[in-house]
């Protein structure tokens, strides 16, 4: 397989992002258990490298999430995140803005919630909805959200300039699949709860969606806050995917312990 670049590299967008032609349900040649060890093997490493990120303070993580509903976004998290230490994980989901909310530029209230120093921010939705849903259901006019693009790539990029590592993570989930998820959904009791009627007209743009999300990812894909399109079918596989994913990008902050106050070593306690 090479090396763990070399497995992530197959799922960073440069150039056109080609959704549809991508697989949503690969095994990857393992067993469903292989997988699961797999991932079990890459957390423990996460684990580690997420205690020197929160003891170092000298830089970030901001994990974007973007996907249909019923992709996977909240077990992503709860899967990638769990055995992390909690108090430096930031979880913040972004719905339809509030009052106060639209009254601003859509990045106000994105901005507020990237991570400071030493802590991992994970966006369930982000400031793209504002070029993808607001694009599809025409709640702004082209003229408003065309020039959306240019914005964040400056706004990411000035994040990335002052030391926010940024990873942005594109559930493929395919049509059948959401469909499926759906229907689990709807007949059961604990699961009712996750769904909105409005989940089946974002279902019907289904095609003006992917238009949107590719012209996004291809728009905003860069070298300091790449876009990834992992295959969201198989929630097993998905999960090392984006472990790996987070893995790398980490391991790119490359975070250390700090240096101990002098003379430490030489402290006796009685
Ligand atoms: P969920 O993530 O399923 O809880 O749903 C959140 C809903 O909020 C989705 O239908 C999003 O499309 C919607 N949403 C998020 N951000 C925006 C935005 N900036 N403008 C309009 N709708 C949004
Ligand atoms: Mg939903």
């Amino acid at each position: 397989m090479g090396t763990r670049e070399d497995f992530i590299e197959q799922f960073r967008v440069d150039g056109d992002p080609d959704i549809s032609g991508r697989d949503t349900n690969p095994d990857f040649g393992w067993e469903r258990e292989e997988g699961e060890a797999l991932f079990a093997e890459e957390l423990a490493e996460l684990v580690e490298l997420q205690k020197k990120l929160f003891a170092s303070k000298k830089s970030s993580l901001l994990v974007v999430l973007q996907a249909m509903d019923a992709a996977g976004k909240d077990s992503t998290i709860r899967a990638v995140m769990s055995g992390l230490n909690p108090a430096g994980v930031m979880v913040h989901p972004f719905g339809v803005p509030t009052d106060e909310e639209m009254g601003h530029d859509y990045l106000w209230r994105i901005h507020h919630h990237t991570p400071e120093d030493g802590y991992i921010a994970v966006f369930n939705r982000s400031h793209y909805e504002d070029v993808l849903v607001v694009r599809v259901k025409g709640f702004a006019p082209e003229k408003v959200w065309k020039k959306r693009y240019d914005h964040i790539r400056n706004f990411e990029q000035m994040l990335a300039d002052e030391g926010t590592e940024i990873v942005k993570i594109f559930l493929n989930v395919s049509k059948k699949e959401q469909k499926e998820r759906f229907q689990e959904r709807l007949s059961r009791p604990d699961k009712n709860w996750k769904f909105r009627a409005g989940d089946l007209d974002d279902r019907a743009l289904w095609d003006d969606f992917m238009d949107a999300y590719t012209d996004a990812l291809e728009k905003t894909s860069t070298e300091d806050a790449p876009w990834y399109v992992v295959p969201a079918d198989k929630k097993w596989a998905r999960n090392v995917v984006i472990a790996r994913i987070l893995r790398f990008h980490l391991e790119r902050i490359d975070p250390e312990y700090p240096d101990p106050e002098p003379g430490l070593d030489q402290i006796v306690l009685d």
